[in-house]
């Protein structure tokens, strides 16, 4: 199964992705965590992708697709996929469409996880994640077990850097003119789309998300 996670920075499509993936063994396909993979390995890529992050804007398409791309290809043609953080634009989301087909899959559901932008705001300024393997934590509502430790692989955890207010205002501004619209291109597709709220707990979302799979 292809699973898209849709919603806006802070909704929680990280912590519930991996949860989602781990529970159902499906690779987790985060373009965010992908990228800040590439800029930790100093390659081309993640040179390239840092003057868009830092700045709360979106990395070319062209960028991003290569990438996803490359991710899809190396995998075994049976197993699932959260993708999570992508696709963000419309022209992202046609990529997708024509790769998957190519390799004989198809987008099955779309869950959109929505919450408020006071709600968003918050759970970024409290959120705390881990560089070395991407689990996500909130101090105030899913602390790690030792304060500033990841509670997976033992990594000090980090506020990342374009998890400041101005930029979280950018991205939310972002994600409203280009990301939004996939909502409306996917809302036609028979039994695709599933809309969760994301402000409960972890695990109620993640009953949510499982019942709409
Ligand atoms: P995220 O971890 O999903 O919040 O992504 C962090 C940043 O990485 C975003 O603000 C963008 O700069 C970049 N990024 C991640 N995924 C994409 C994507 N699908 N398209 C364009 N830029 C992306």
């Amino acid at each position: 199964m292809n699973v898209i996670l849709l919603g806006p920075p802070g909704v929680g499509k990280g912590t519930q992705g991996v949860l989602l993936a781990e529970g159902k063994a499906w690779k987790h396909v985060a373009t965010g965590d992908i990228l800040r993979a590439n800029r930790r390995e100093g390659t081309p890529l993640g040179k390239e992708a840092q003057k868009y992050m830092d700045a709360g804007e979106l990395v070319p398409d062209e960028l991003i697709v290569a990438m996803v791309k490359d991710t899809l290809e190396a995998m075994p043609p049976s197993q699932g996929v959260v993708f999570d953080g992508f696709p963000r634009t419309v022209p992202q989301a046609e990529s997708l469409d024509l790769a998957l087909q190519e390799l004989g899959r198809r987008v099955d559901r779309v869950v959109v996880l929505e919450a408020d932008d006071e709600v968003l705001v918050k759970r970024i300024a409290g959120r705390r994640s881990c560089p070395e393997c991407g689990s996500v934590f909130n101090v105030y509502a899913n602390p790690p077990q030792r304060e500033g430790v990841c509670d997976k692989c033992g990594a000090d955890l980090v506020h990342r850097p374009d998890d400041n207010p101005e930029t979280v205002q950018n991205r939310l501004d972002v994600y409203k003119a280009q990301t939004e619209p996939l909502i409306r291109f996917y809302d036609g597709r028979e039994g695709v789309m599933a809309r969760i709220p994301g402000e409960g707990g972890v695990d109620e979302i993640q009953q949510g998300i499982r019942a709409a799979l």
